[in-house]
């Protein structure tokens, strides 16, 4: 399985400043909910409650599903406040709420505890995610539509039996008149030609 990994930066890049527990507004939900909205929120809201319990925080983070990409989620800590991707909820439903809905809570709830100059995946977050009853692994791995697979470019120098595969980059500077160069043979690389 392709392990993708998940944006964290958002509170590594936060000011420290803490947010007042009350001082949150629920983010309205649009009026048709999938499903996986629900299941979220009610995973959100119960571990809400071992958060207070267990830490002492009042946390009502407001959710937004406009996450696009290969990020699972992100949350940000000053705003408290978290993305989610609806087409990783929705494709893999049970990971999405048993990893990455306290994955992105536990981000918050390090930032409450003790501010934005915590590594994002540090020790804070871990203590917080494990007792959230989740694994406090950085990256998710759900299998995301694989990367396209780069088109190589065939050249050669004069070197027996050589050949060079160039990204699309160097192939394109080589048709703008770029040369590069064999470190062995010090000729100027090619298009290779087929052999008959
Ligand atoms: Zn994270
Ligand atoms: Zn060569």
């Amino acid at each position: 399985m392709q392990r993708i990994a998940q944006r964290g930066r958002t509170l590594a890049s936060n000011t420290g400043r803490v947010i007042d527990a009350l001082s949150w507004v629920r983010f309205s939900s649009p009026a048709v909910d999938s499903g996986i909205e629900h299941r979220v929120q009610r995973k959100l809201d119960a571990l809400c409650t071992v958060v207070q319990e267990r830490f002492g925080v009042v946390m009502r983070p407001e959710v937004a599903w406009d996450l696009r990409g290969q990020a699972a989620g992100q949350a940000n800590g000053r705003r408290n406040r978290i993305r989610f991707n609806r087409e990783l909820a929705e494709r893999y439903p049970n990971e999405f709420v048993a990893q990455t809905v306290p994955h992105e809570l536990a981000h918050l709830v390090a930032f409450q505890k003790f501010g934005g100059s915590i590594r994002p995946h540090g020790r804070e977050w871990q203590a917080v995610i494990v007792a959230l009853g989740a694994k406090p692994r950085r990256t998710h791995c759900y299998e995301v539509t694989p990367t396209r697979k780069l088109k190589r470019f065939s050249y050669q120098c004069h070197c027996p039996d050589t050949e060079y595969q160039l990204t699309a980059i160097r192939h394109n500077r080589i048709q703008r008149g770029h040369v590069y160069i064999c470190k062995r043979c010090l000729q100027p690389l090619g298009p290779k030609v087929e052999a008959h």
